[in-house]
């Protein structure tokens, strides 16, 4: 059979000419998929879940479609500096000195907690998840070349790419949209503060100060990479020199994508990368939702009900389906009313699947051609920019398909049923990524209290031999797992939460 791909032409937002374009991979079947990843220095918040949520659901869709996709995304964990500036400390640093752990001790814990976040989001892995430490020497090779081709200079120990030099042959600011001219009217001169050339200027190397404890060696001294660099050397190395897709939140358009493209083409004289693609923020009271300020929220709060500003809990498949009801390129607002609605819209979608198992087709009856044309339109909805709030509403409209059949006010055929329920089942579960919270939830509760029942026999029995030892011992334990007992006279209970 033939790949998807063939039948269905994919379109794409390219922020780089800033419309949207016909999507055609560099070779024939095969996408490669780079994705800016987390700085692991703390949990990740909502935010940061939209973003990744948005190219889980592209990449579901490229494998949907049959792609061959080679999906990088790194973690950084060494060069991304407070203010995501040249100077200051580095996050990760930074956090291991408060907690008096080792950096790596950080970037452990904070990369646990990220996978474990976006596996309750039911994200795939990507096939790469490289990371910036363990890449130190191919970022090293690619700034010599940047020396080389004479678009960087060093100075005391660290490196800084000559950003006016960069402009004379190239663009900088294309991607977004920012002249160069304006960066230097809007900036201050620096009056030898300083030890880059211009302001607009920003470090490949950084020298390692005498207290800077993430350090490695290097042809300019001890030191550790810039920011924007790990990327380039990542993305080379796993995807080539130049690749179809680039994609981040848009808050990473500049500096970072900026100096990356920068870069990519500094050192191998080409534009890296085909189409970039940015994701919106995801706001809180109307803010953009950040690591740095108060104004955020994080997935266990929002799944655990304990927070402030949620009067209930909400499952991760509800806030997955909310996600995706706004189109990843627009911003999106999180509010109680919103995640309320989401929640009903999702439990319509699911309670369609049950009806659909009950339901019969008619022999003998022809292919009604209205069918294939809601499928098609699934179709357009993800062929155009990924638009996963019209295909949502076409799976609505798949439910009201659904449900006139189940009330006999409409006969399919065999192969109309069929094609209902696989149209369903594909967009609803491997496109959009969606999942049953109820059973998986349920089931899981299911099994702990067996497993606390279990336990609980035990218990019984060492009391009736009198060993009160082990009886505490088996309630403290259980107590220690924050699920409450509670001795009656016709035995113990026991809640979970
Ligand atoms: P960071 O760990 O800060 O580098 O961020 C990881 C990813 O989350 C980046 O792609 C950011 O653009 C993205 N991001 C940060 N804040 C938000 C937000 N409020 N909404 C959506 N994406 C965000
Ligand atoms: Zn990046």
């Amino acid at each position: 059979m033939q790949p998807l791909y063939h039948k269905h032409s994919l379109k794409v937002f390219n922020s780089l000419s800033r419309k949207k374009e016909a999507f055609t991979p560099i070779k024939e079947g095969y996408v490669g998929l780079y994705v800016c990843g987390p700085t692991v220095y703390s949990n990740v918040h909502l935010g940061n879940c939209r973003t990744f949520m948005s190219f889980d659901t592209i990449y579901r869709y490229l494998l949907h479609l049959g792609y061959k996709v080679r999906y990088v995304r790194n973690i950084t964990d060494a060069g991304h500096l407070e203010n995501d500036a040249d100077a200051g400390e580095d996050k990760i640093a930074k956090k291991a000195k408060l907690e008096q752990i080792e950096p790596m001790e950080v970037v452990q814990k904070y990369t646990v907690d990220f996978h474990r976040t976006l596996e309750h989001f039911n994200l795939l892995p990507p096939s790469i998840e490289p990371t910036a430490t363990g890449h130190i020497i191919e970022q090293i090779e690619i700034i010599k070349e940047i020396l080389d081709k004479g678009f960087a200079y060093e100075v005391n120990g660290s490196v800084y790419f000559d950003v006016q030099k960069f402009n004379e042959s190239n663009d900088y600011g294309k991607l977004s949209g920012r002249s160069i001219e304006d960066m230097v009217a809007n900036t201050r001169a620096l009056q030898g503060q300083s030890e880059k050339k211009n302001p607009q200027d920003f470090a490949l190397w950084k020298k390692a100060e005498p207290t800077h404890i993430m350090r490695w060696p290097s042809p300019w001294g001890d030191g550790f990479p810039g920011w924007h660099i790990e990327c380039t050397a990542m993305s080379t190395k796993y995807l080539g020199e130049q690749f179809d897709i680039h994609g981040g939140g848009m808050d990473l358009k500049f500096p970072h994508h900026e100096c990356e493209i920068a870069q990519a083409e500094a050192s191998k004289g080409k534009s890296p990368v085909n189409y970039w693609l940015h994701a919106n923020m995801l706001t809180l009271n109307g803010k953009k939702m950040s690591k740095s300020t108060d104004n955020n929220i994080y997935p266990s709060e929002l799944f655990s009900g304990e927070n402030k500003l949620f009067s209930k809990p909400f499952s991760a498949a509800v806030v997955r389906f909310f996600m995706l009801q706004a189109h990843y390129t627009s911003v999106l607002d999180l509010s109680e009313e919103a995640l309320d609605a989401a929640e009903k819209g999702y439990f319509r979608l699911l309670e369609s699947f049950s009806t659909l198992e009950g339901l019969s087709s008619k022999e003998g009856i022809e292919n009604d051609p209205t069918i294939e044309q809601w499928v098609n339109r699934c179709y357009e909805a993800m062929n155009d920019d990924f638009n996963t709030p019209i295909l949502i509403a076409q799976l609505f409209e798949g439910v009201k398909i659904i449900n006139l059949i189940n009330d006999q006010k409409k006969t399919v055929s065999s192969e109309d049923l069929v094609l209902i329920s696989q149209t369903m089942r594909t967009f609803f579960f491997d496109v959009l990524g969606l999942f049953d919270s109820r059973n998986s939830d349920a089931k899981q509760e299911g099994q702990l209290k067996g497993l606390v029942e279990l336990l609980l026999k035990e218990r019984s029995e060492a009391r009736a031999r009198k060993d009160f030892q082990r009886s505490d011992e088996i309630r403290d334990a259980i107590e220690a797992l924050g699920i409450k007992l509670k001795d009656t006279k016709d035995g113990t209970t026991f809640s979970l939460s």
